[in-house]
């Protein structure tokens, strides 16, 4: 390298064996740089965020957090905490925040997967898994997918993971729904897999989108019987605060109290506290933003069928949907017309792209500009 000051060391080689060779996380196209070009006409459906925004109790409890702005948040994050319990029927101590819940998924793979140790993940699962893995120096085991023409096109297949699992076996990281299929399982399946798992395996059930999959149940259910499990959770979806990066965790009192060994004392800041407490109060705002997605979503998915492109089953914020040979000329066709999506080559899916549902002005553009290009 270049332009540097000085002679500098080879940091890659310094870096630790697991970090070296470690690719960050993409998080897609450079959407400052989009908004700066495009200005306030860009059409961001690349990032899986709510468009309906947050409750307005939430955007009032963080103008009125601000007075206390030159105090470090509660380190505990107790109010909050105390609000999460009630709601999900859970005791305080089997609770932990995270700044964003990658943040947690990072810090699983930290604590209890090293060198030498197995992490098993889905084929098309979250992204984070691999990089949480790898980061922790423990070995990727890639689990396949179900096959496209499944119901669950593409979806976890819970027999191959539970198959996978090996002495060496450290975590298992599901998502329901997973990103980016958007597929899910049901409660007896997790069920079946769970009773399959040895019970010093952790078990992590990303479930970031369960807002949006109410009817299927949470694996909430399974931390009675299985001390193993853990579920994560976040605000940054149906909840409309990704803004505030602040995520949980829930799990055994035992599991938690080890976690928190690795948890920065002041990880979530004063403003997310504050907002996902006022939020959790306003079950009438998330309902609200829940129905208007089903609906978009809906539509868009039929608007994507009645053009001949496949499209996933998804009981999340988004769609998967397969474009065929011409994908990558249409997403960026798309982006030159101010219209972000997400692209899946990373994921192994070139033909396809993740388009988050936008509001109805925002998907009927996106379907109006996907026509004009024929
Ligand atoms: C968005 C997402 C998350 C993480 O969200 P945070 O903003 O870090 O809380 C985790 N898992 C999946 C599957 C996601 O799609």
């Amino acid at each position: 390298m270049s332009g540097g000051v000085g002679d500098a060391p080879d940091f890659e080689s310094l870096a630790t064996k697991a970090i070296r060779g470690l690719r960050a996380y993409d998080p897609g196209h450079d959407l400052v740089a989009w908004r700066r070009r495009v200005g306030p006409g860009l059409i961001e459906l690349g990032s899986n965020e709510n468009p309906w925004g947050a409750s307005p109790a939430a955007r009032a409890a963080v103008l009125d957090s601000l007075h206390a702005l030159h105090r470090y948040p509660d380190p505990l994050g107790g109010d909050l905490k105390r609000a999460l319990a009630a709601l999900h029927g859970v005791a305080v101590e089997q609770l932990l925040l995270g700044n964003g819940s990658h943040e947690l998924l990072m810090q699983f793979a930290q604590v209890f997967a090293g060198e030498g140790d197995e992490v098993i993940a889905s084929q098309y699962g979250f992204a984070v898994y691999a990089i949480a893995a790898q980061a922790a120096g423990a070995k990727l085991v890639q689990a396949p997918a179900l096959p496209r023409t499944d119901a669950m096109a593409r979806g976890h297949d819970l027999d191959a993971l539970a198959a996978a699992i090996t002495p060496r076996t450290k975590l298992v990281y599901l998502a329901n729904p997973n990103n980016p299929t958007g597929t899910w399982f049901g409660m007896d399946a997790l069920g079946a897999f769970l009773a399959r798992v040895p019970r010093n395996v952790i078990v992590v059930v990303d479930e970031a989108y369960a807002e949006f999959n109410e009817d299927a149940g949470s694996a909430l259910r399974y931390l009675a019987t299985h001390p193993n499990l853990v579920v994560t959770r976040t605000f940054s979806k149906a909840y409309a605060l990704a803004g505030l990066r602040i995520g949980f965790a829930v799990g055994d009192p035992r599991l938690i109290a080890v976690m928190e060994r690795v948890r920065e004392s002041f990880n979530v800041n004063l403003a997310g506290l504050a907002a996902a407490e006022a939020a959790l109060g306003d079950g009438a705002h998330l309902q609200w933003g829940l129905a208007r997605n089903a609906e978009e979503r809906a539509r868009l998915a039929e608007a994507f069928a009645a053009r001949g492109w496949f499209v996933h089953p998804s009981r999340t914020n988004f769609l998967l949907v397969e474009f065929g040979a011409r994908t990558s000329a249409i997403e960026h066709a798309l982006l030159e017309r101010g219209i972000v999506l997400r692209p899946m080559i990373g994921y192994g899916l070139p033909d396809c792209l993740r388009i988050t549902v936008g509001d109805r002005d925002e998907n009927r553009r996106l379907v109006a500009a996907l026509d004009e290009m024929g």
